[in-house]
């Protein structure tokens, strides 16, 4: 079946149609987008192959991605995004961190833990060497400063110069339902480990160590070596970052057990005690050692833009992102250290190209269509962090966005998942788009896993762009859902940030096409309209929408 669709797919591209906002009903071949295949297969084949080296960020696999998406960027048909030129700098310091034994005294026993085998540690500041000296250890259970929720980890507590202990994930994450103080099994932005060092930093921690644990963190121990071990990448800022803590890092569970012990106390009553309101943090009465050079390297990555200019409301804008980086050489698994990075995010790189063509062929919209290939978004979103900052085109004038990173290689499905659903109106577009191919939408199968903090779309979520990030299911046309429930464990455990993530010419990417004929449809109506969808009220993003579009209404 698979070629006889693809052979399908590619004939309906040439009888493509512009397509109308509010218009009448559209006959399905113009609703069914001229996706390119081709365009897809050989995009994500060629940013995967070992001769981009895992596309990290500032290395030479980045000279060659930058160059090889501006090259298929223009042979889309697109325009330069960023006053003429296809590129926007994005100042990066990359920092590697060499520590030693990270020593705990005080306790019952002197304790020695191993780096990579029992902790990791790096630094946000842009020193040569941190220091940690007999800092005291305090457990601060989630380390969640919320006033919203009358929840504060940190009440009447001064963890200045203290190295603080840190739970991953929120203090319901274990619930089945949705509906606790922290939306239950959901994980919400104080879930996720970037928040906690962030809140560490704005208690005045020296340092700040996550336990590890798989489950709430949602992926094991091996994932945080090989994302923590290599080049660390932050975005370059006045002051060179001296406001963060001086050390940063994970422990895995056992070492944590240990820690606790030796402190006369217990992990799991601790933790157990640290999900339930009023929690106090407990010192542990013991102190931290640990010490590390870091090398640091100063060089701007590249954020890479495209455009389909609009021909009416030329200066509002409907934005698409994927992130083209990812992690380079890696810890290596059977003698192979690059990380092909193909369906993290290869995949959604092609689609965002595949995307601009379809676009460009359809011809131009109301609203300019902005397609941008972002950077560093494995290091912590930093591209499009760095792009919401400095916006090439106003993000008040920006009417929404759609987000890809992974796209569904499996095959066909019944259903598509919202990531973070219930935010904002932009979802009633994906609503009717996914109606009108007898597709359903269904809850995130994980949304424990926080995924909605997890990619691009948040960076510009967070200053109030309506974004959606929504794809395939796991009900599987071929198999149903334990066809795609496995075949999302195989990535999980087998492939997901690893060098086991290649490109596989047998890959099915008729689900792909399916998902990107929905992104297609969502931005050229959006791009044909007036309309300025917002986030609902109950969004945490809906004040900041709010006075971003007012402080340009009043311009
Ligand atoms: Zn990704």
């Amino acid at each position: 079946m698979r070629s006889s669709i693809l052979t399908f797919l590619l004939c309906s591209a040439v009888v493509a149609m512009p397509v109308g906002a509010q218009a009448p009903a559209l006959p399905s071949a113009a609703r069914a987008a001229p996706i390119n295949v081709n365009t897809l297969k050989t995009m994500t084949r060629t940013l995967s192959s070992d001769a981009f080296e895992g596309r990290a960020p500032t290395t030479p696999g980045e000279t060659k991605t930058v160059a090889y998406l501006i090259a298929q960027m223009k042979r889309a048909g697109l325009k330069p995004g960023n006053n003429g030129s296809w590129t926007q700098d994005v100042p990066l310091v990359e920092t590697i961190s060499s520590p030693g034994a990270l020593e705990i005294s005080g306790g019952s026993a002197p304790l020695s833990f191993a780096y990579k085998t029992d902790f990791v540690a790096s630094t946000y500041q842009v020193v040569p060497r941190s220091e940690l000296k007999d800092s005291e250890l305090v457990f601060v259970g989630y380390g969640i400063n919320a006033p919203e929720k009358g929840w504060n980890d940190y009440a009447g507590l001064d963890v200045k110069g203290k190295t603080v202990v840190i739970l991953i994930n929120d203090p319901d994450y274990e619930m089945q339902g949705l509906d606790g103080p922290f939306n239950g099994r959901a994980m919400t932005y104080y879930g996720r480990w970037t928040y906690k060092y962030e809140e560490a930093a704005r208690q005045g921690a020296a340092a700040a160590i996550i336990v590890h644990d798989t489950f709430p963190a949602a992926y094991p121990w091996g994932v945080v070596v090989s994302s923590w071990t290599g080049p660390q990448l932050g975005i370059e800022l006045p002051g060179g970052r001296m406001d963060q803590s001086k050390a940063i890092g994970w422990v895995t569970l056992d070492a944590a057990k240990k820690i606790f012990a030796s402190a006369g106390q217990d992990f799991t009553a601790l933790s157990a005690a640290a999900k339930r309101p009023g929690f106090k943090a407990v010192p542990l009465d013991l102190k931290a050692n640990l010490a590390f050079d870091n090398s640091i390297r100063k060089q701007a990555s590249k954020n890479v833009i495209g455009i389909l200019p609009g021909k009416a409301q030329k200066d509002e804008y409907v934005l698409y992102s994927a992130h083209w980086d990812h992690l380079g050489r890696c810890e290596p698994i059977d003698g192979d250290d690059i990380c092909n990075g193909a369906l993290d995010n290869a995949t959604g790189t092609a689609g965002l190209v595949a995307l601009g063509q379809a676009q460009t062929r359809a011809g131009a919209a109301d609203r300019t269509m902005i397609f941008l290939a972002v950077t560093a978004e494995e290091s912590g979103l930093l591209g499009s962090e760095y792009y919401a900052a400095n916006p090439v085109y106003p993000l008040a004038q920006t009417a929404g966005g759609i987000n890809m990173d992974g796209l569904n290689v499996v095959g066909p499905t019944r259903d598509v998942t919202i990531v973070g659903s219930g935010k904002s109106e932009l979802e009633a577009y994906l609503a009717r788009a996914v109606k009108d191919q007898g597709r359903i939408i269904v809850p995130e199968a994980s949304p424990e896993k926080g995924s909605f903090y997890r990619s691009d779309h948040f960076s510009l979520a967070k200053l109030g762009v309506p974004m959606v990030y929504a794809k395939s299911g796991e009900d599987q046309v071929n198999g149903g859902v334990t066809a795609g429930h496995a075949a999302a464990e195989d990535y999980t455990n087998n492939r997901y940030h690893k060098p086991q993530d290649e490109y596989d010419p047998n890959w099915t990417w008729t689900g792909a096409v399916q998902d990107l004929q929905i992104y297609y449809r969502i931005g050229r109506e959006l791009a044909n309209s007036k309309n300025w969808p917002n986030w609902y009220a109950s969004a945490e993003f809906r004040a900041i929408r709010d006075r971003s579009r007012a402080s340009e209404a009043e311009k």
